[in-house]
């Protein structure tokens, strides 16, 4: 026979601990590293613009943290603010686009999935593409494509070297072949740059597929990328049925792409800017 009995009628009158309760809240404050598994102080990471000081994995930066990284002093003068989706095919899936468009602004703060200002890097005027990875997957819509469009006139007209970073899924489904036209049109746009004779740098990160990279994030005089980037076409999988074959290890990663001739370089994001900097100087003195 027990010695302890359990009065249950006082164990009921006890609030009840709910699991939420019964840990400490330290959530935000540390991240676990994708690359190492470790547990990261997440300001420390910061502090590191997301590269992990253990192992240096690169963990995705937002599209305004991006131009802070690149341009002197963190300053730049935003263009195109304002541009927003008209949602031309009034596309309506799961829910409505509008509705997606409305929660991509309210969880990033951005209208669309880019940002482009002009500023300075390493005392040189250029103009900086940012693309934003988390509004909705930093998706290549009507909107982007006319702002890369008017950054690349901007470029030209002022004779500012251009440089794009590209963190995207490719062109945005609810656009339709809006989406797709802006492929050709950059491509277009970047044609005229070239034959004005200054330079763009092409900065591929994680992830750059589909139509971005089927355009504009291969077009550099220089395309550069981060250590570990997804860069490529279709995703592994659809090639994997289609030619039926296994791929290779580390296939559509930087480093994969560098070895294949696809890249002139991997960066890690804590050089690039001085990187970009030399690269113009030897592009235009
Ligand atoms: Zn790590």
């Amino acid at each position: 026979m027990s010695w302890f009995k359990r009065d249950k009628a006082a164990d009921s009158k006890l609030p009840k601990l709910e699991d939420k309760d019964r840990h400490v809240r330290t959530e935000g404050l540390w991240q676990k590293c994708e690359g190492c598994r470790q547990i990261t102080w997440k300001k420390d990471l910061e502090a590191n613009w997301n590269v992990c000081p253990k192992c240096g994995h690169h963990t995705q930066i937002d599209a305004v943290t991006r131009l802070r990284l690149l341009l002197d002093d963190g300053e730049y003068e935003e263009f195109d603010g304002c541009l927003r989706s008209s949602d031309p095919l009034e596309f309506v899936d799961k829910k409505p686009y509008r509705d997606k468009l409305k929660e991509a602004e309210a969880a990033t703060g951005l209208p669309e999935a880019i940002v482009c200002g002009r500023g300075k890097l390493e005392g040189r005027t250029v103009e900086v593409c940012s693309m934003e990875p988390r509004f909705i997957g930093g998706s290549m819509a009507g909107v982007v494509g006319e702002k890369i469009t008017r950054a690349i006139e901007r470029s030209i007209q002022g004779n500012h070297p251009l440089v794009i970073v590209s963190a995207s899924g490719g062109a945005r489904m609810q656009e339709g072949a809006v989406s797709l036209m802006q492929m050709a049109k950059i491509s277009a746009a970047l044609m005229r740059l070239d034959e004005s004779r200054i330079p763009y740098i092409s900065v591929l990160t994680d992830p750059t597929t589909g139509g971005v990279t089927a355009s504009f994030a291969m077009l550099g005089d220089l395309n550069i990328a981060e250590p570990g980037a997804l860069i490529g076409f279709a995703g592994p999988r659809v090639i994997e049925q289609t030619i039926r074959q296994k791929l290779p290890e580390g296939f559509q990663r930087s480093e994969f792409l560098l070895k294949h001739g696809m890249l002139d370089a991997v960066v890690p994001r804590t050089e690039q800017k001085q990187y970009i900097s030399r690269a113009l100087r030897f592009f235009i003195g």
